[in-house]
């Protein structure tokens, strides 16, 4: 049996998981569930699952039975919890993670911006403590499965579907409103990344993520547009060989590894089907209509706390984009913008990390009339 904490529990993830573990309940235990404002919803997982633990942001509207009260960080470092998935958004997962390392737990890992706002202290930790860091990623966990019994790959492939627009002209990217954006057409997931998938943002981000995970230089992670979303990552190795990972896009997947790794279990994903022809098509990244994929990767190269101002800078300019404010154009070069304001810390301590992300939120706030102008002159 292994005892999984779940972190971000009403999340897209969130309720993905505990679909795996509804279905591999002779090998799964939900022991701690913690969630957002769904509290009705959190209510009825610990209603279900029995937990031991809970954690919220509104104790007092949830219903919790017998399960008891406590932070992320205790959940993460409780000793009777043996895997902790972190499906936590944004700076949440920070804290909580570096606890369950701390602890010798194994993290498996949902959450971005963990990895490309502290991957030096995570891998640190996990190094230290002799902690399992796994992906729910499921570009990273294709990596991570290319990569089992094998030493020193020369070059990961991590692709993308490309979004809805990306086959759009630029002067209709301009136009795209954020219902448009919300809509994507192959992955179910929230309005943050969902958006972030639009502008090849979250791309960028993975492209971080693989660094610190696959201890891989940035020059040898290259992005492919791949918009049939059946090849979820190749690992290429230094005789030429490539070996990529071709599954139904079904986080369920990625999630169930984490979990049971290196046995798999039978799952609830139907098998792909080889009854029609299938073609696939790999292709560059045009990062001139996507700038987002450059901007991100600069912000890696660069290290130090760029990567933490990445993720606040975009977050907020998501937020100006969903709230009509700024348009979809706009996100990257208000991005870039407090990229370039930006001065830089070592990214030693949780403090540091969090202080540049919330630095950079600011700027974009206050700064993005004088991008957007900028842009309307370009039109
Ligand atoms: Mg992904």
């Amino acid at each position: 049996m292994t005892r999984v904490a779940l972190l971000g529990s009403t999340g897209s993830i969130g309720t993905q998981t505990l679909q795996v573990a509804r279905h591999l309940h002779k090998r799964i235990e939900v022991v701690a569930v913690a969630g957002g404002s769904n509290t009705e919803l959190l209510s009825q997982q610990i209603a279900e699952f029995q937990p031991r633990m809970f954690c919220s942001l509104y104790p007092e509207r949830v219903i919790a039975g017998g399960a008891v009260q406590a932070t992320m960080e205790e959940i993460a470092s409780d000793e009777g919890i043996d895997t902790v998935v972190v499906a936590t958004t944004g700076r949440a997962g920070l804290a909580p993670t570096l606890a369950a390392l701390a602890h010798g737990k194994c993290v498996a890992l949902a959450n971005k911006e963990v990895l490309v706002m502290a991957g030096d202290m995570v891998k640190a930790a996990a190094k230290r403590c002799g902690a399992g860091l796994v992906p729910i990623d499921s570009e990273h966990s294709a990596i991570w499965q290319c990569l089992q019994g094998e030493s020193s790959p020369r070059r990961l492939f991590l692709t993308a579907s490309g979004g809805p627009f990306y086959d759009c002209a630029e002067e209709q990217i301009r136009m795209v409103t954020p219902e448009q954006a919300l809509a994507h057409p192959v992955w179910s997931m929230g309005s943050k990344i969902t958006i972030d998938s639009a502008t090849l943002m979250n791309k960028g981000l993975e492209i971080i993520e693989a660094h610190w995970l696959f201890e891989m230089p940035y020059e040898d992670i290259e992005v492919l547009i791949h918009r049939q979303c059946i090849v979820h990552s190749m690992v290429e190795f230094g005789d030429g060989t490539i070996k990529a990972h071709l599954s139904q896009p079904d986080m369920a997947l990625a999630i169930q590894y984490a979990l049971t790794h290196p046995s798999r279990h039978e799952g609830q994903t139907p098998p792909l089907s080889w009854d029609t022809p299938r073609t696939f098509s790999f292709e560059p990244v045009n990062t001139t209509r996507f700038p987002c994929l450059d901007v991100a990767r600069k912000a890696g190269l660069a290290g130090r706390t760029y990567p933490s101002a990445l993720c606040g800078a975009d977050e907020a300019a998501v937020d100006l984009f969903l709230s009509g404010v700024i348009g979809f154009a706009d996100i990257a070069p208000s991005v870039d913008s407090a990229l370039s304001a930006h001065d830089p810390t070592d990214a030693t301590s949780v403090d540091a990390i969090l202080a540049a992300e919330e630095w950079a939120q600011e700027y974009v706030r206050s700064n993005y009339r004088n991008v957007c102008s900028r842009s309307e002159t370009r039109k």
